[in-house]
This record gives structure tokens, sequence and C-alpha cells, in this order.
């Protein structure tokens, strides 16, 4: 995510959330495949349509016009996504599945569903997926929830469950959660396989809330078709008008709530940045080079690694702002914090901790090499052309060193570097002393 195209959104338009929102989804699309997720696309899809020619015969004929309404219903709720913070994207096509499966049975639900969902995978491609994974993820999609469909259509029948649903009694409410509950769990199990396969986590799909969210979505599938099948239309299309507008309020405000805490994050960490940035060099501050030092000795104390510290200090700063005028002064400080940088190693720290004062930590370094680090930078500074700053400038720095020891906390050891730069300017500064 470009932190940029935050900041053009701050007058927060409904547009650009939507626009964000977009390109959020379009990087969430995972692509990356092998053989073994092929195999398993294949076996489902090729499962799904063997089931459906050879084990399961149509209840009843239906006509093409319904058929046709269902299927844009389905294709409907499975475009309208509710986008859990934690457990991506839960579609809400479980109340279309329901309705389907609840009033024409179950080899009609799952050739709508299926259908469905193979024609909505395609888009995929749009979204910037390769064409491999828009293969597999159209034969997974579609064979997998046409196979939900056919085995929660196999279970309610077998447990006598009435097909149109058109009685609504405690056992038959028990009845089709219990069938919400089987489709759930295929579902789950042949989701933990996949990501598995895919090489991510599969613990991950295993959660509380999406299978909840989806079974009350089915509830509200199971209340559309019993008005439905009591042929009470006019009211059906009401309730179809009021739930599908429900799901796309619902879905509009998870994707604002994501954009947002995205937002949220991207201007934290921005904020955590400039706290730890000094404004004059955009070097670090004495806070982050507190903490660094804090970290470091966490893990030398760990692993019992070396670790030492320099404090650096320009000699008669005072004398140079005096001088050559303040601006001047800032320039040296500007110019000194990328000598210092450019010549540290990169997994070295470079911070300036007060005026005039530098710390620079060593991790992993012990007090001798540290000394000819610090020696190495002395040198550098004073033999810079530093004419370039003002004519006849001259900058010299004093530099104390000192090593963790265990026990040291991160003020004593910035206490140990500090009296070994004090001996450094007593003996005559330009010079390393630890
Ligand atoms: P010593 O060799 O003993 O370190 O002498 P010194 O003059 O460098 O040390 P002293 O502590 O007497 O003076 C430090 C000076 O640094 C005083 C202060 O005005 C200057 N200073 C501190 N911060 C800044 C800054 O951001 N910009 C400029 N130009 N000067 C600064
Ligand atoms: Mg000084
Ligand atoms: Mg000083």
């Amino acid at each position: 995510m470009d932190i940029r195209s935050f900041d053009k959104t701050q007058n927060l338009t409904w547009r650009s959330l939507v626009k964000s929102c977009n390109k959020l989804r379009q990087h969430q699309v995972p692509d990356k495949d092998g053989p073994g997720v092929f195999l398993f696309a294949s076996l489902l899809f090729g499962t799904a349509l063997l089931s459906l020619k050879y084990l399961e015969l149509p209840e009843t004929a239906v006509s093409p016009m319904v058929l046709t309404g269902f299927l844009v219903y389905s294709l409907f709720t499975l475009t309208v996504c509710y986008k859990h913070p934690y457990f991506g994207c839960i579609s809400l096509d479980r109340a279309a599945q329901m309705l389907c499966l609840l009033t024409l049975g179950s080899f009609h639900a799952a050739w709508i569903t299926g259908l469905s969902y193979f024609l909505v995978s395609w888009l995929r491609l749009f979204r910037g997926a390769s064409l491999m994974h828009t293969i597999n993820a159209v034969m997974i999609n579609s064979g997998m929830m046409t196979l939900v469909l056919l085995l929660g259509g196999k279970w309610y029948q077998w447990q006598g469950g009435e097909i149109p649903m058109i009685h609504i009694s405690q056992d038959s409410l028990l009845l089709v959660f219990s069938t919400l509950l089987v489709m759930q769990l295929l579902n789950q199990a042949l989701m933990y396989v996949l990501v598995y396969l895919q090489g991510g986590n599969p613990n991950k799909t295993i959660n509380f809330h999406g299978p909840l969210l989806e079974m009350g979505i089915g509830l509200v599938g199971m209340a559309l078709a019993l008005v439905y099948n009591r042929q009470d239309l006019s009211l059906f299309f009401l309730l179809l008008l009021v739930i599908s507008a429900g799901m796309l309020v619902m879905s509009r405000y998870a994707n604002i709530r994501l954009h947002l805490e995205a937002l949220v994050r991207e201007r934290t960490r921005t904020l955590r940045d400039l706290a730890r940035q000094d404004s004059l060099t955009g070097i670090s501050n004495r806070r982050h080079a507190d903490e660094f030092i804090a970290d470091q000795i966490d893990h030398a104390r760990q692993t019992g690694a070396p670790l030492s510290i320099a404090l650096l200090d320009i000699d008669h700063f005072k004398r140079i702002n005096d001088k050559y005028l303040h601006a001047t002064g800032d320039k040296v400080l500007q110019h000194l914090s990328r000598i210092l940088k450019h010549n540290c190693r990169a997994s070295d720290f470079v911070g300036r901790y007060g005026g005039e004062e530098f710390l620079i930590c060593f991790p992993l370094q012990n007090l001798e090499s540290a000394r000819l680090a610090s020696e190495k930078l002395r040198s550098l500074v004073e033999k810079q052309d530093w004419d370039r700053i003002a004519p006849g400038l001259k900058v010299t720095v004093s530099l104390g060193v000192a090593q963790w020891e265990p026990g040291m906390r991160t003020e004593d050891l910035v206490k140990a570097a500090d009296q070994k730069l004090y001996e450094a300017k007593s003996a005559g500064r330009n010079r390393v002393c630890y």
C-alpha cells in the first residue's frame, strides 16, 4: 500500500474509498498455485460433475424463468461480500443457496450455485490473477460449492426435510440448522486442504465468526424460501429487496472499515517514524537511539553476543557557530550526519543524540572493533573538505567508546561511553577513548 494514495483521500469521498478498496482487493488475489492445487481442483470439479450426472436427479421440473431468476439472485449474492478484518472475504451467497435448496431441491440448487461460482470466478482474470490460477479457482469454487449443496441437500432429504419447505416447526428449524452445519463443515474441510496445498497456514481457515455469519445468512435464505413457497410473491420480492439492500450496505461498510483501518495503520506508522526522526539531519533522534540500544541489550543478554556504542561530539562547536553563524553550524551537523551514515555498516545505528552529539551503536561488535570503526570515523571527519561549507572551516570530533557488560541498562552503557568522551575531551580532543 502506497502512502501517497492515502494522502489524496484526506477528504474521504465515497468514490475514493471504493477505489482504494478495489486496489486492496487486487492486491489480495493469491497467485501461487502448484501442481497439487491443479490436481485438487480437477478432482473437485470432476467429482462434482459426475455426482450431478449419476447421483442426483432433478426432483421436479422447474420453469427456465424461475431457474434464471434464482441464478441471477445467486450471482448477486456472490458478488456482495463482507470483508472481515481478520478472516477475509465472506460471501453472502448462503442465502441464495438455501433459498434454492429449500425451494427447488438439491439438484437444481447445486447446478445454480455451481454455475454462478463458475461464472463469477473468471472475474479474477480482471483483478490481475494468472490464467492458471483463475482456471484453478473456477474449478475449485464451482466444484466445491456443487458438492456442498449436493451433500447438504442429501442430508436434508435423508432426515425427511420438506421440499419445497412450507411449514416451519422446531424440528424443521433444527433440520435446516444441521443442514447448514453439514454444508459448513464440508466447506471448511475442503478450504483447509486447499490452503494447505497452496502452502499457507490451514489453521487460519478455522474460525467461528465466518461460519457463524454464513449460517445466519443461510437462515435468511430459509425465511425467503418459506415466503416464496407459500406463494406470497409480493412479500417475497419486498423481503428480497430489503435483504439485498441490507447486504449491500453491510458489504460497503465493511469495505469502509477496512479502508479506515489501513489508513490508521499507515498514519500511525508515519507518525511513529516522525517521532523517531531528527528534523534537522533526517537521521534517528535520541528517542529512537535509546529504543535501539534497549533492543540490542535484550539481544545481547539472550545470545551473549558483544555490543558496543560510541558517543561522538563535535569539538569546539560553539566556536564554529560564533565564527561562521548558526546556519553554517547547521550545515556542519547535516554534513556530519551524512558522513557517519555513509561510513557505518548497514547493521550499525547512527542517531543524533543531542545538540552536536551523535550516538553510534555497533551490534555484535566488541570494544576493539568498535574502537577501530570510531577511529576510522574520526579520521574521515578530520580529512573532510569542510571548505565547501565555509572557507577556512575545520571540524574535528571526539569519541568515547564502551562495550556492554552484563547487568548494564541503556543509561549505564551511554554513561560509560560519555565518561570516555569526557576523557577524550580532557586529553585534548580529536581522539577516541575507550
Ligand atoms: P566541546 O569541544 O567541549 O564539545 O565544546 P563545544 O563548543 O562543542 O560544546 P558546548 O557544549 O560548549 O557547545 C555546544 C554548542 O552546540 C552550543 C549550541 O549552541 C550548539 N548547538 C546545539 N544544537 C545546535 C543546532 O541544532 N544547530 C547549531 N548550529 N548549533 C547547535
Ligand atoms: Mg562539542
Ligand atoms: Mg556537547
